[in-house]
């Protein structure tokens, strides 16, 4: 279990989504060299197949509004283990560093005196619209893209999003977390300005191969994803972009 060093290290590996063709060469190599890997179930899971057999495997799945494991319970485990002088690895779905938790487990790491680095993943809010044949820019169509988080929605205090500025920002707007609260952001971004008939889907388990796509106007979306049963994770592509048809 334990590396050369006393201290350990603690690797954040971003794992892009769904897909183990998705990983880095660099996140697999660390994946492979892992005392302890630490995952949660946006992870992509036949990626721990990678892991050495005596490495030790931890779940630490948050699923929404389901079991949790406090993010502080997560951090520790980090330390733990890292000081027992284990090579550790926290696998995590997408990008570390892209509304995750990750820089809070980097800091946690670095005040404990633990050394730590990160190794930049294939975020889904980009490998999600791309597998849906949607494409966050191009040319003529849309120079911009934002990427907001809608565990809160527009009119929830908690939400410190410029959602004005959201609704006029003129290019294509991915929302991640935005499932629970579909119906207040789209009513919200045309109460704001964004035009009703704005082309909108949400791809739901992108890169997996239960990937589904819901494609309609920003008006109609959040109907046709209860009717189409959209469960997380799913996110929501806004934008002209997503009417382009990209030919076969
Ligand atoms: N750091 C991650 C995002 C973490 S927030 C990244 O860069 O991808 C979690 C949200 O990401 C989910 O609620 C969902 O909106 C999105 N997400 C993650 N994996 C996904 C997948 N396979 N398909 C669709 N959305 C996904």
């Amino acid at each position: 279990m334990t590396s050369e060093a006393n201290t350990g290290e603690v690797i954040l590996v971003g794992g892009g989504p769904g897909d183990p063709d998705l990983l880095t060469v660099g996140g697999l190599r660390a994946l492979q060299q892992a005392d302890v890997i630490l995952y949660d179930h946006l992870a992509p899971l036949a990626s721990l197949d990678e892991a050495r057999p005596e490495a030790t495997l931890v779940d630490v799945g948050k699923i929404p509004r389901g079991a949790q494991t406090a993010q502080e319970t997560i951090n520790a485990l980090l330390i733990e283990h890292a000081s027992r002088g284990s090579r550790v690895v926290r696998l995590k779905g997408g990008d570390p560093f892209v509304l995750g938790r990750g820089s809070e487990e980097w800091i946690a790491c670095a005040t404990a005196g633990i050394p730590v680095r990160v190794i930049p993943g294939v975020s889904s809010a980009i490998a999600g619209p791309e597998l849906a044949g949607i494409p966050l820019t191009h040319r003529g169509i849309s120079q911009n893209f934002s990427v907001v988080s809608g565990h809160v929605g527009p009119e929830h205090p908690a939400s410190s999003v410029n959602w004005d500025a959201v609704a006029k920002s003129s290019g294509t707007v991915v929302i991640l977390m935005g499932v629970a609260h579909l119906a207040e952001i789209c009513e919200g971004l045309i109460s704001r300005g964004m035009a009703a008939d704005t082309p909108a889907a949400i791809v739901t388990k992108a890169a997996s191969p239960q990937q589904q796509v819901v494609r309609g106007s920003l008006a109609e979306l959040p109907q046709l994803a209860v009717s189409a049963g959209v469960e997380p994770p799913a996110l929501t592509v806004i934008g002209q972009v997503v009417s382009l048809e990209l030919p076969g």
